[in-house]
């Protein structure tokens, strides 16, 4: 395994097109688009990386896997009466199928969905309240108890959130938030400025990878029903409208972030952290994915393999 993301590495510092690193908040944009880590985290406590493993990067949208479990949690199956489960072909931040759904969005993936999560799991706490509750269960997850949100980023991302903000006011207008609209943003803005490594991402996602059970700890954190439902959604939605791009070429349940994150899980054999921060048209990290593509080529540990 270790000469697998050896090789991967070394491979993805010749590709020449790395992909162009989101610029909607200088954090993200002042990032040196020549990185890139990959870590496997095996059930047994392996962990096996390559290239800058050890740098913190926003892990964004990556952080609504981790929302999502904490709120299926929180409501069980009444969560699907806020948000959906389908692919939405259309892109992280779009707006208009919130109006064709009656401010039900396709899928707690994309941000609309993202929102409504954020919403569901608040039940009328504030915001530091639940961010402390996301942030211990993220440790908790990747036993790691040095995992924080980077503010510089939050308050960049509340700076230029105004599609977020329209997005979570338009479902607000069909009667569906039970918070105020700017603290479930505030919720929103901070769990999606969570800085983690490699490493810490790889060990985060071992119980999607586990039938639902934290390796380190025997702890069961959902049950394998949901771990498996979690993954599909992942695989059907996690890279918005890449998604069926994404499955094509990797063959694994993926959520992307547009800081150039990709969690990635094996079912019975690894959870799988890249990072590169170079993106392609969609917001999905171009090389990452690329890393993944080889690395289930290599392996063959794609849910489509036996
Ligand atoms: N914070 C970003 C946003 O809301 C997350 C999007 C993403 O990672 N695709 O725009």
């Amino acid at each position: 395994m270790q000469r697998i993301v050896d090789e991967i590495a070394e491979q993805m510092a010749n590709v020449s097109d790395k992909g162009s690193v989101a610029t909607y908040i200088p954090q993200l944009a002042q990032v040196d688009p020549n990185q890139f880590a990959i870590t496997v985290a095996l059930p047994n406590g392996e962990i096996y990386s390559a290239g800058c493993s050890q740098t913190l990067f926003s892990i964004q949208s990556i952080s609504k896997v981790f929302t999502l479990t904490l709120a299926l949690g929180k409501l069980g199956e009444a969560l699907w009466a806020r948000v959906g489960r389908e692919p939405s072909g259309d892109p992280f931040n779009s707006i208009v199928q919130l109006e064709h759904e009656n401010g039900r969005p396709r899928n707690p993936f994309i941000n609309a969905g993202a929102i409504a999560v954020a919403d569901a799991i608040m039940q009328g706490h504030k915001p530091k309240e639940i961010l402390a509750e996301i942030l211990r269960f993220i440790r908790f997850l990747a036993n790691d108890d040095a995992i924080n949100i980077d503010e510089k980023v939050a308050q960049s991302e509340q700076e230029t959130g105004n599609r977020n903000a329209s997005l979570a006011f338009f479902m607000a207008s069909f009667g569906h938030f039970e918070n105020p609209v700017d603290e479930v943003l505030g919720t929103y803005f901070h769990h999606c400025s969570i800085a983690m490594n490699t490493v810490q991402l790889a060990k985060a996602g071992r119980f999607l990878a586990n039938n639902g059970i934290n390796p380190d700890t025997n702890c069961v954190v959902v049950s394998s029903k949901r771990a498996k439902r979690i993954n599909s959604l992942m695989l059907m939605c996690g890279h918005y409208d890449g998604s069926g791009e994404f499955a094509y070429r990797v063959g694994l349940p993926g959520k992307s972030g547009v800081g150039g994150g990709i969690l990635a899980i094996a079912p019975g054999e690894a959870s799988i952290a890249v990072w590169s921060p170079g993106l392609d048209i969609i917001g999905n990290s171009k090389l990452g994915t690329q890393a993944l593509e080889l690395f289930t080529s290599k392996t063959g540990w794609s849910v489509f393999s036996v």
